[in-house]
């Protein structure tokens, strides 16, 4: 039997498509959620195990497109196929156009005790840029419904090195954030692909290039200014108050097994990796007629290949590799086994070491990607 802990829900709709983005989610198609839903609880079925979950997770996409009374028939469908454990995580991703207190109250009763919000600027000239459909005064406003109706665990997303944006601007979002006092903050660079309306804005030179000494100035200070609030920071791009680290993205990021259900939705389990189709109606066809959805993905992780995401993903977290608790999963001194990366890294600064663990080093958490190749195996 499995191992799975975490169950993530895609809600592949959007009100309109962001400049930015690289999710799978299709923009004019709210008609069609009542049959994706549909094909979710079918899928939820073809899944079910009697194993106990301790997180769900509704990401997307826009979560919040879906009515509370649809989030409640989701919430009974995971529960009928799932052992779900009292007081369980429950977080839902949600766009600032989209919610009111009203919705919040409902979804909150509905069961979700965790909410993130999308709010990713507090200045209405970047969020116009990013092609988002709410502005500062809608997050604000969504931020305090959250609070009335109630809801104890609130994230928010922000993005930095945006084309333009300067330390300042972004002390600015920074500030406000601070100011809301979330229990969750999620700051993620920005990164375009060449099909996105805001890469092309700038290969045409409508907007300026961004400036990559910016973007780390941007994460240096806000290391320095969370860390001032009371925040710790305990993944590359994630700050939390003592005890409200997100638990679903823990299990992720600690090796833990994981189910995703719905399009695009990938999974861990049973050292297999896999993804489902991106295509929305190939999808609903595939699961409304009882068959699990066709695979983009499906891949037996080698033991080679689990070491070193335990390595990658360990480094991530600002805790870092615990030598021993590594010892004993693999049964391999690390020293001994990485021991020139290791070294090559120490030696660029990129990581640190004590007797008990590895850590990346602030500048490492800048240059991740320059450490976490190194550990790949070679035919990767
Ligand atoms: S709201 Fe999120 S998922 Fe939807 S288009 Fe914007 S960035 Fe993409």
């Amino acid at each position: 039997m499995s191992d799975i802990k975490a169950i993530y829900i895609h809600v592949p709709f959007c009100r309109r498509k962001c400049k930015y983005c690289s999710f799978i989610s299709y923009q004019s198609r709210e008609c069609d959620i009542p049959v994706y839903l549909d094909a979710i609880k079918n899928e939820l079925s073809l899944r079910s195990e009697d194993t106990v979950i301790n997180t769900v997770y509704f990401g997307g996409g826009t979560p919040s497109l879906l009515t509370s009374e649809q989030i409640s028939s989701l919430m009974s469908a995971i529960k009928n196929n799932f052992n779900m454990e009292n007081g369980s995580e429950i977080t839902m991703e949600t766009n600032p156009g989209t919610i009111d207190l009203t919705y919040l109250s409902k979804i909150k009763a509905a069961g979700i005790n965790r909410l993130s919000i999308g709010v990713q600027s507090f200045n209405d000239k970047e969020l116009s840029m990013l092609g988002r459909i709410h502005n500062v005064e809608d997050a604000l406003n969504a931020i305090k419904d959250a609070r009335k109706a109630t809801f104890d665990n609130l994230n928010i997303d922000l993005i930095y090195g945006l084309p333009g944006q300067t330390v300042d601007n972004w002390k600015d979002s920074l500030l406000k954030a601070v100011e809301i006092n979330p229990e969750h903050m999620s700051l993620y660079a920005l990164t375009l692909e060449p099909e996105e309306p805001l890469f092309k804005e700038i290969e045409s030179g409508v907007l300026p290039e961004i400036s990559a000494d910016t973007a780390a100035g941007q994460y240096e200070l806000a290391e320095q200014l969370l860390e001032k609030h009371g925040y710790i920071h305990y993944e590359i791009s994630n700050w939390a108050k003592p005890g409200f680290e997100c638990h679903h993205n823990l299990v992720y990021w600690q090796g833990g097994e994981y189910l995703g259900i719905g399009v695009a939705a990938h999974s861990y389990v049973d050292n297999r990796r896999s993804a489902n189709t991106t295509d929305l109606d190939r999808y609903v066809e595939s699961v409304s007629h009882n068959r699990l959805p066709p695979q983009e993905v499906d891949e037996t992780i080698t033991p080679e290949m689990e070491i070193a995401e335990s390595i990658i993903l360990g480094l991530r977290l600002c805790n870092g590799i615990d030598i021993k608790d590594f010892k004993k999963r693999f049964n391999i001194d690390i020293m001994k086994r990485y021991g020139r990366q290791i070294e090559e890294l120490l030696d660029a600064g990129l990581i640190k070491k004590d007797n008990s663990a590895i850590k990346l080093t602030q500048r490492g958490r800048l240059l991740g990607n320059e450490v976490f190749w190194r550990f790949l195996p070679d035919k990767v």
